[in-house]
């Protein structure tokens, strides 16, 4: 595979990225990163009340612009030396935090207006809240002179920190002249506290090809399945902690509201999660890069992911966390490695169509583990059959935009005539996926 990658046509193309390590802080360090993270709250707190005051004085009539990260920036400047309010700790932590924290407000205001008016697409979001010390993420960002060793981080006002695992992968871009680290962001997680290092890197993005073609469906006992016949089962570990987040859900709700037990419990139960959600993230990403580097094309569904989450049940929810972490991470590590990334329609009703014959089933229970085709007798695993007709979407939606009638076994044949009649023009199938049939077909993932 090597060889045939090394052979192929290859750009030098900055891209961003980042390198993420646990830290290893002493207690002393801790109370550091805690009051970094603690300062970063307060500027996000002290910018939005800002905010929300000239909102309100607009309101009311004045026209005053908003203010921006600097205008924040330049007000803290005078706030954090008025003695009024009480603000003696500013110099402990580094002035970065406090800028990067307007910074992030600012954006998240711009998302929220860019929203409101229609300019960006997806779901509404709300406009910023305040962080509540113990509920929000304690995070903070760091830029200026940032150093790493074999085993340490330098920041700055923080001074060394000790990593619990080498960045010798970073070290070595950075010694050779290929990256260069931009900022930094600390961040806490079940107690834990990780540094993630953005970088901007040279990497030699190779040409991309469409060859090679591999269908993907992503399951709950077979994380995924490929349309070649090749299964990755989830991570062994996953398995026994999982049962673990079990119990301690279980016990955790059970204990006292406001007792020191149920805070230790959570805690527990946090460190729990951060497992699992690390056992996950670190499968998907050797995972990734296997599939972006061995493949031409992929094809995944693209399905409604936030429809999904809806679902409760535990071992779904974290199929469905898998797959909306695993496009993402294809999604960039196909344009490095020079695969495409496909997304199939979202109506593309990949479980319920026979791979063989194209003839498809009305419904089809989650809980019927293998495709038995009535018309032509196939018997497939579920998520194979699946596969295998994602693998056929490139063919299908791309004939379907070429000629007419090219792939009616993959639509009912009425229902596809009648879309392209409508129109009168020749279209993919996308369009004719909007129908109420297809829509059905989509959703039966969610009707378990
Ligand atoms: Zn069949």
């Amino acid at each position: 595979m090597r060889s045939h990658l090394q052979c192929r046509s290859r750009t030098l193309t900055v891209v961003r990225q980042a390198y993420r390590f646990a830290l290893d802080p002493n207690n002393r360090q801790r109370g550091r990163l805690a009051s970094h993270a603690g300062g970063a709250r307060y500027a996000y707190n002290l910018g939005l009340q800002w905010l929300r005051t000239s909102l309100h004085d607009n309101r009311n009539g004045t026209d005053a612009p908003l203010p921006g990260a600097f205008e924040m920036h330049r007000r803290w400047n005078g706030w954090k030396k008025d003695p009024a309010n009480g603000v003696t700790w500013w110099s402990d932590n580094s002035k970065c935090v406090y800028q990067e924290a307007f910074i992030d407000l600012e954006r998240a205001a711009k998302i929220f207006f860019a929203s409101r008016s229609g300019r960006r697409r997806g779901p509404a979001v709300g406009f910023p809240r305040f962080k509540r010390k113990g509920r929000s993420r304690d995070h903070f960002r760091l830029t200026g002179l940032i150093r790493v060793g074999p085993n340490w981080v330098q920041l700055p006002k923080l001074g060394k920190l000790r990593l619990s695992e080498s960045p010798t992968k970073l070290i070595r871009r950075i010694d050779d002249g290929s990256a260069r680290i931009t900022s930094v962001s600390v961040s806490r997680e079940a107690q834990r506290w990780f540094v993630s290092f953005r970088v901007e890197c040279k990497r030699l993005v190779a040409a991309s090809r469409t060859s090679d073609v591999v269908g993907l469906d992503v399951g709950i006992s077979a994380l995924v399945t490929l349309s070649n016949g090749l299964v990755f089962a989830p991570p062994a570990a996953l398995r026994p902690t999982l049962a673990r987040l079990r119990r301690l859900s279980k016990a955790h709700s059970r204990k006292k509201k406001q007792s020191r037990n149920r805070r230790r419990s959570a805690q527990k139960l946090a460190r729990c999660h951060a497992r699992i959600a690390h056992l996950r993230r670190d499968y998907l990403h050797k995972l990734s890069t296997c599939l972006a580097k061995s493949h031409g094309q992929i094809v995944i569904e693209d399905l409604n992911v936030r429809a999904m989450l809806r679902n409760h049940r535990l071992a779904r929810s974290i199929a469905d966390a898998s797959w909306g972490e695993l496009a993402s991470m294809l999604e960039y590590k196909c344009r490095w490695y020079g695969a495409t990334l496909t997304r199939a329609n979202q109506f593309f009703a990949s479980s319920k169509t026979c791979s063989t014959c194209g003839y498809r089933k009305e419904v089809l229970a989650l809980a019927e583990r293998t495709f038995s085709c009535k018309k032509c007798g196939t018997v497939l695993d579920r998520d194979l059959n699946a596969a295998i007709n994602l693998a056929h979407w490139p063919e299908v939606a791309g004939s379907a935009s070429e000629t007419k009638n090219a792939c009616r076994e993959y639509v009912r044949p009425g229902r596809r005539q009648a879309g392209l009649d409508e129109a009168g023009t020749e279209q993919p199938i996308s369009a004719s996926g909007s129908e109420p049939t297809a829509r059905s077909g989509g959703l039966q993932r969610r009707s378990e």
